[in-house]
């Protein structure tokens, strides 16, 4: 198959598109979405100076999505003195999975002469993910107990660093599987966070100075085209799975979609075309709305500091709860 807008051979078919689109090509066609998204969630500094630029941390996991991010954010600002970028690797303390995916982290941050820093949840929060799947004192799955950890420590470090914005290697795919199961469950408060957090929401949180903007600038590019790019590009990019992974709600969404997806191309991008007008309404809904404990009644959490709607975080009560086994 012949690319469609040069006679070279295709490396890629998206159904959804109909495109076929050589090497070359299809990089381009992703780094423009990456870019296109940022210009449309208003992410470009608009008061930065070279002489007072913008922080943008970026969480760098080094799998394939943060490592894309991470590759594209570089080509496109790296040389702009308006922003300043540092890259953010969190080691979760996973025998055997996360040392290799750091070493990708050094090697990337190295090749793009980025700043890198590595953050552990045993010095910061005084637990290994290992021993927190062991032990287990809540019976729920390890990913419940790291989401909270890792938002936590991305969110304190990327505020120690005076981040302007912090960045996230969420890819359509992800994405419409998160819409998708906030609906199956029916939690249209979380809708509207979703919204707060990623969807063109800097300005509603812009007034607010407790939050840091989060942006997701794959949230267009489907996961098999990432990996694509990051094999065409040769980015040191450690795809492994977490020995933990036991996100069965999402694994049983993920085949869902594929299916989905194969029988009817296209539907990843209507579910967050709708999804994102339904959380823009959710979130004027919950906004200001002060009894939901999303709105705007954040305290600091009495041990450590963190923003949160209780008295003691939720980071804090899982912690107290590992240590109490
Ligand atoms: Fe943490 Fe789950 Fe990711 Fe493993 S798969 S790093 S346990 S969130
Ligand atoms: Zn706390």
């Amino acid at each position: 198959m012949e690319c469609d807008k040069c006679s070279r051979d295709a490396v890629m078919h998206a159904g959804y598109s109909g495109a076929h689109l050589c090497e070359d090509h299809f990089c381009a066609s992703v780094d423009k979405r990456v870019r296109r998204r940022i210009r449309e969630d208003s992410m470009l500094p608009s008061d930065a100076t070279p002489e007072d630029p913008e922080t943008w941390v970026i969480g760098l996991s080094g799998g394939k999505d943060s490592v894309v991010l991470t590759h594209i954010l570089d080509e496109t600002f790296g040389k702009d003195p308006r922003i300043e970028m540092i890259a953010l690797t969190i080691h979760e303390g996973i025998e055997g999975y996360r040392d290799k995916s750091v070493d990708a982290c050094v090697e990337l941050a190295d090749d793009l002469d980025m700043r890198h820093e590595l953050v552990t949840y045993e010095d910061e929060i005084g637990v290994k993910m290992d021993d927190v799947a062991e032990k287990d004192p809540m019976d729920m799955a390890p990913c419940a107990y790291c989401g909270v950890f890792r938002r936590d420590l991305l969110e304190r470090f990327a505020d120690e660093y005076g981040a302007d914005k912090l960045l996230t290697g969420h890819n359509l795919d992800d994405e419409a599987e998160t819409a998708l199961m906030n609906f199956l469950e029916g939690d249209v408060k979380q809708v509207a966070k979703h919204f707060d957090a990623s969807i063109g929401g800097f300005d509603d949180r812009n007034e607010q100075d407790d939050f840091i903007p989060r942006a997701k600038p794959l949230r267009d590019v489907p996961e098999k085209e990432v990996a694509l790019y990051a094999h065409l590009k040769d980015l040191p990019a450690h795809i492994t799975e977490c020995p933990h992974a036991s996100e069965a709600f999402r694994g049983e969404i993920q085949e869902l979609m594929l299916k989905l997806e194969e029988n009817h191309p296209g539907t990843r991008h209507s579910i967050m075309a709708g999804y994102e007008e339904l959380a823009h309404l959710a979130a004027e809904r919950y906004r200001g709305d002060g009894d939901d404990g999303e709105g705007p009644d954040l305290n600091e959490c009495e041990r450590c500091g963190s923003m949160t709607a209780r008295d003691v975080c939720r980071k804090c009560k899982l912690v107290e709860a590992i240590e109490a086994v």
